[in-house]
């Protein structure tokens, strides 16, 4: 073995995972001794919210089902009112991101528990990460009070998930995966979790992509999602996290399909220069670019190729690049600005990312 050393910081996690489990709900919540659970959803997935309530009968205090995405400030002040006004001891949130990151923001702001129940593959169940959107900015902060306690995985409440946005949420989680394995505090359980993490899902989407019912492929999904989830909440993101956050946050760009769109292109930038992740995607894809493996799996998924077909005008491309490298963080390939500048351009308007192989055959 070649010579070791890392440092792991290991999460607390009570994760309960299957089919059916949100049957388990009111055990769950009795666990960490909610007696008037906010539950909080999304305006799309109020139905949820509101059967979890009927499973719950009194350890619920009500439903708060606006949730939006990226977190925006002004949401969260109105469920904070809610939650005083109800007098809540802690939060159950049933949906995607959008939901959880409410629940995140509510737990930061009271420290009380949270039971997280994650219906699509944005991972942010798992970390201590929390994105939350002020004056068209996001900004992001780590806190052990945005931990969720408890993580309640349902397959069940994914099949009705629509594929297109299982297409993109699928994406979601594959970045978290793929930028972790050149994170700079990355360590062997999160390379482990990130290839099993990109594995599970490259088997997983194009069936689901082919049946949106097929339980045993939603199973890998989300198994897959859980992984990714973990690598994100313990190693540092790099080029790719920050460009999808400005693009979501000052440009209103939705979150999981920017990411399925920048990715190729945020891998072409860094893998040159991340040999280790180089070597394990090529593993994962069975192919020698990794990067332009990715467009072509995206393709075959269906999912939007350019930024552009996101709405994003092509007046913000230096706006955006700016943004990204107004702050250093750490990332395998120095962040340049022209070369960030190409990238957006190439990713808004055209699907294929400009790959080494590509550079080399040109030079
Ligand atoms: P989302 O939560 O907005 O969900 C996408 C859409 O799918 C919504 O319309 C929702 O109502 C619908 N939906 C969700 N579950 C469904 C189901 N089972 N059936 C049918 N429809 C369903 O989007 P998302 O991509 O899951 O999350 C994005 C948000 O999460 C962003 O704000 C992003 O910043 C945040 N996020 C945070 C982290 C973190 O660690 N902090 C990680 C990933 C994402």
């Amino acid at each position: 073995m070649k010579p070791l050393t890392f440092q792991y910081d290991a999460l607390p996690a009570r994760v309960v995972f299957g089919a059916g489990t949100i049957a388990r709900l009111p055990e769950e919540a009795a666990r960490l001794q909610l007696h008037r659970a906010l539950i909080i959803s999304t305006a799309g997935q109020r139905r949820h919210a509101e059967r979890a309530e009927e499973l719950l009968g009194p350890l619920a205090a009500g439903v708060f089902a606006n949730a939006a995405m990226h977190t925006p400030g002004e949401v969260t002040e109105a469920a904070m009112a809610q939650a005083a006004d109800l007098r809540v001891d802690g939060f159950i949130a049933i949906g995607g991101g959008s939901a959880i990151g409410l629940s995140k923001a509510l737990a930061l702001r009271t420290d009380l528990p949270q039971i997280v129940v994650p219906t699509t593959y944005a991972g942010s169940e798992a970390t201590p990460v929390l994105g939350e959107t002020v004056a068209n900015v996001k900004h992001t902060q780590r806190s052990e009070k945005i931990l969720p306690e408890t993580i309640l995985y349902d397959v069940d409440l994914t099949v009705g998930l629509p594929v297109s946005v299982s297409m993109a949420s699928g994406l979601n989680s594959m970045a978290h995966a793929a930028e972790a394995l050149y994170a700079p505090d990355r360590n062997p359980l999160t390379n482990l979790m990130a290839e099993a993490a990109l594995n599970a899902l490259i088997d997983a989407l194009p069936r689901i992509h082919a049946r949106a019912n097929d339980l045993d492929a939603r199973t890998t999904a989300l198994w897959g999602a859980w992984l990714s989830g973990c690598c994100l909440g313990v190693a540092t993101m790099g080029l790719h996290h920050k460009l999808c956050h400005t693009l979501g946050g000052t440009f209103g760009l939705p979150h999981a399909q920017t990411h399925a769109v920048l990715l190729p292109h945020a891998l072409a930038y860094n893998l040159p220069f991340a040999p280790d992740a180089h070597r394990t995607l090529i593993r994962v894809f069975h192919e020698p670019d990794p990067a332009m493996a990715l467009a072509e799996f995206t393709r075959r998924l269906c999912l939007p190729k350019t930024l552009s077909e996101l709405g994003m005008p092509e007046t913000a491309i230096d706006s955006a690049a700016d943004l990204a490298v107004s702050k250093p963080y750490p990332n395998p390939r120095p962040l340049e600005r022209e070369a960030i500048r190409a990238l957006l351009a190439r990713a808004w308007g055209e699907s294929s990312p400009l790959t080494q192989s590509m550079k080399d055959a040109d030079a």
